[in-house]
């Protein structure tokens, strides 16, 4: 595949230091992929900037119209985009053609209708003989970050309403997992007029930090770590850029003693050690009820064993492998600690699996208090903890006693329980008997630490948008 960076109109190769792209089921290397030179991040942003002034007088029915024919592009791609996604990120690939690529398939589809369906305040008149009308107007210049987890998933998501709403933009896939954002770039340039959209790759220190400090650039859209995203509101600060944070999560699953036991651990045997837990909104942080508890601890470990992954035959599998040798080790470090506690019991997993590709065992870690930093930290990894509560009070303090904010879900067959309870959570998402449902209707985002930007739904279109006051004298 043609693996150059899409600006302007022209592929080009990136002429830094290269990066070396893995197979993280293998551990094979895939490429050496040189990163973008400054001068050629400067050159994306330049032409993002030559792009803008046209692009962003486009009717919205010229947007709509090119993004559904994006999104129908990707449609008929979407075999060859699943199988470079697997190879790149080590997912199942019947999990990416089956999960990931219809879903933004239809964000795309979504933002096309959401471009002509924008309202605003009415025009009226506020001051005697004055006419006032509010815009919605494009930002500029947008600077897209993208993570390794999901990574054609993300670029939708910030592609998406940015185009829709007027902007142009410049994205960086994450240097680990560039390829499928390659194979886009190839579309775009065939739909797109030159400079509406620039991709470039590279490492953050480097390529990023270049994008985020950039004078051209006026919005910064990043999906990573909280440590990056005070890197971006650090640079952000020195020229007053707009920002769009999706950080990490930590997502508190609060399981009353009246849930369907069953439906709890099908749900969090899924949503748990989905993308082999490498997922912000991972069913990870579980406060079981008194009663529930020791029935939960038990079945969810057996039912976690039958989770199948590293099996030749990949539609056998139903996790990958973590995405690099780092970030196994990160997980393996967390269990370690957690498992020297005397109060934790590693019920199953904790163990890297053998052989190559950098598999790690689905966990699952008994017994842990609040204090425990199993509970505290984002693992990103197939580990999920159980915690005993008492009562409703203590399991909703546990469950907001976290620097994250992003997803949460109660499980209980009191549905008025489960809703006064959902009602007290400060997360973006709090799903009743359910977790990890996504749809581009709705919004994504976090509060607190884990951010302030919205994702999906009418809300990211808002903030990639800026309002504008118009007043005409009218006397
Ligand atoms: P990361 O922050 O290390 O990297 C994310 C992106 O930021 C990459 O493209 C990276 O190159 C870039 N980057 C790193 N340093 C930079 C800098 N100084 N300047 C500019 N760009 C820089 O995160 P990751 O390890 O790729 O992804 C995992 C993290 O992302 C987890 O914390 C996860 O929770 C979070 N995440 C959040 C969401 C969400 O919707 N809230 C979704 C997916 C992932």
């Amino acid at each position: 595949m043609d693996t150059r960076m899409l600006i302007g109109a022209d592929f080009v190769a990136g002429t830094d230091t290269p990066e070396t792209i893995l197979n993280p089921k293998t551990e094979e290397t895939l490429l050496d992929l040189p990163e973008a030179s400054p001068d050629q991040v400067d050159a994306a942003v330049a032409a993002a900037g030559r792009a803008f002034g046209s692009w962003s007088r486009t009717t919205p029915a010229e947007r709509a119209a090119l993004l559904l024919k994006l999104a129908q592009r990707i449609e008929d791609e979407a075999e060859g985009f699943a199988a470079l996604e697997a190879l790149n990120c080590g997912k199942p690939r019947h999990a990416v053609l089956a999960d990931e690529m219809p879903a933004i398939v239809d964000c795309f589809r979504f933002f096309a209708g959401a471009a002509r369906c924008m309202h605003g305040a009415v025009a009226g008149e506020y001051l005697a003989g004055h006419t006032s009308m509010i815009r919605r107007d494009p930002v500029g210049v947008v600077a897209s970050i993208a993570p390794w987890n999901y990574p054609l998933m993300m670029a939708a998501w910030k592609l998406a309403p940015a185009l829709a709403g007027g902007n142009t933009v410049v994205i960086k896939p994450s240097e680990q997992t560039p390829l499928t954002m390659l194979k886009l770039a190839g579309l775009i340039a065939e739909i797109f007029p030159e400079g509406v959209v620039n991709v470039v790759v590279g490492r953050g220190e480097s390529v990023g930090q270049r994008l985020i400090d950039h004078p051209g650039v006026s919005m910064v859209s990043l999906t990573g770590d909280i440590a990056t995203g005070k890197k971006v509101l650090t640079a952000a600060a020195r020229s007053v850029k707009r920002t769009h944070l999706e950080l990490g999560g930590k997502a508190p699953v609060i399981v009353f003693d009246d849930a369907d036991l069953e439906a709890v651990v099908e749900g969090v045997k899924i949503f748990g050690y989905y993308n082999a837990g490498q997922d912000c909104t991972a069913a990870c942080r579980i406060y079981a009820g008194p009663k529930i508890y020791d029935r939960l601890v038990a079945d969810l470990s057996s039912a976690v064993q039958g989770l199948r992954f590293a099996q030749a035959d990949d539609s056998q599998n139903d996790i990958g492998p973590l995405i690099s040798a780092r970030q196994r080790a990160r997980v393996a470090s967390f269990v370690e600690r957690a498992s020297e506690l005397d109060h934790v019991e590693i019920t199953t997993g904790g163990r890297q699996a053998p052989g190559r590709g950098f598999f790690y065992e689905p966990t699952v870690v008994a017994g842990a208090r609040q204090s425990d930093e199993i509970v505290r930290r984002e693992v990103f990894g197939p580990v999920v903890s159980v915690t005993r509560f008492s009562d409703v009070d203590e399991a909703v303090a546990w469950a907001n006693d976290s620097d994250y904010g992003l997803a949460s879900s109660v499980w209980s067959s009191d549905v008025k329980k489960a809703l006064a309870t959902a009602s007290r959570l400060q997360y973006g998402c709090t799903w009743v008997n359910c977790h990890f449902m996504l749809t581009n209707e709705m919004p994504h985002g976090g509060i607190k630490q884990s951010g302030y930007g919205k994702d999906m739904s009418m809300y990211a279109l808002e903030d990639y948008t800026v309002v504008r006051h118009v007043m005409v004298k009218t006397v």
